[in-house]
């Protein structure tokens, strides 16, 4: 058994990474294990130019090299693995990894993030980044003035699709049935919106252009009339959901019905000891920036926690007098 951690934090996206930073400067000497899909959702995407301070934008994986040099400049020390069993029952907490190792912390920072679903073509793989995008909040203000398509038919892809409506010429919203499932008053907007139209009944079935290396448009097959058409698109944006990497944690951390943490008073989960932080227990803002403002906070309530601040070694308030 190895020696035991004062803070392991899982995950390397914004939020692990800054947990990282912030656990690491104050001389807690993290250990963050990142996944094989290191990095997060920035790795993902090309130009980000909403991360505050890079005037002139900085590419996605460009920034998540710089945020893991600068929690290791303080003593972070990052390892690739990943953790396949979690013990909370009793502290120090105990991780294995598929590796076969064991490792025990103190304090466990839970950043693992979430995954947006993907519609499983090809075509979207390769062209991620380059035209395809699962954030409208991110990658609408490159489509400025252009037309693109929207795929959903959630709150999301709605919440979505008006917010690209500000900035691009038109945005066609892609369901694959006739009803939405968004809220009324998403859909009221939406419906009369008069940039935004409907391709109801219809999938995606390729994106074009793949030899060209960007989005030109996409082949829409109608499922009730079974007929195919091309729609041409300069910026395809998916939103059929996110899963939150929490599979680890069912039935030890408390989560919503959608399977995000629950947290409460700043990063607590009903664990104490264990907080989360970053887009696991966010469905709302699920912005880089967010996310390292809430990996800071896990990092200020982990380190108040092993000092034994009496108002920070808690549970969240959830379950106080539960
Ligand atoms: P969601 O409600 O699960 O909707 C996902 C949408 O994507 C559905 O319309 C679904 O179609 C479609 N879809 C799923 N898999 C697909 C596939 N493989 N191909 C094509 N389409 C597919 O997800 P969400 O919109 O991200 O919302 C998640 C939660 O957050 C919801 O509870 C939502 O209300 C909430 N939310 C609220 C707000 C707000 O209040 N402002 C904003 C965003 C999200 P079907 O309808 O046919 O299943």
């Amino acid at each position: 058994m190895s020696d035991i951690r004062n803070v392991i934090v899982i995950g390397s996206g914004p939020a692990g990474l800054t947990a990282a930073l912030y656990t690491a400067r104050g001389n807690l000497t993290p250990l963050v294990i990142e996944g094989y899909n290191a990095g997060g959702q920035l790795m993902l995407t090309t130009m980000v130019e909403n991360w505050p301070g890079y005037r002139d934008g900085i590419m996605g994986p460009q920034l998540m090299i710089e945020m893991r040099a600068q929690a290791e400049r303080f003593g972070a020390e990052i390892i690739t693995g990943q953790v396949a069993g979690v013990d909370l029952s009793s502290r120090p907490f105990t991780l294995t990894t598929s590796e076969g190792t064991t490792l025990q912390c103190r304090a466990l920072i839970v950043a693992t993030g979430a995954s947006a679903r993907l519609l499983g073509l090809e075509s979207e793989q390769r062209l991620m980044g380059r035209g395809v995008s699962t954030c409208a909040t991110c990658d609408g203000f490159f489509f400025k003035g252009r037309p693109v398509a929207i795929v959903g038919g959630g709150d999301s892809a709605l919440e979505e699709a008006l917010y690209l409506a500000k900035l691009a010429s038109h945005v066609t919203v892609i369901h694959r049935r006739d009803a939405l499932r968004a809220s009324k008053i998403m859909q009221d907007k939406a419906l009369a919106h008069p940039k935004i139209s409907f391709a109801w009944n219809s999938i995606v079935e390729e994106v074009h252009d793949l030899g060209k290396g960007e989005v030109t448009g996409v082949r829409l097959r109608d499922v009730v009339k079974n007929e195919t058409r091309e729609l041409p698109i300069d910026g395809l944006f998916v939103a059929i959901g996110h899963t939150p990497n929490t599979a680890l944690f069912k039935g030890l951390l408390d989560m919503d019905e959608n399977g995000y943490l629950v947290t409460g008073r700043g990063s607590r989960t009903n664990v104490p000891g264990v907080f989360a932080c970053g887009d696991v227990q966010d469905h709302v803002y699920r912005q880089a920036i967010t996310a390292a403002g809430t990996g800071c906070m896990a990092a200020i309530d982990a380190e108040r926690f092993l000092e034994g601040v009496p108002e920070a070694i808690g549970p969240h308030p959830s379950t106080v007098g539960a």
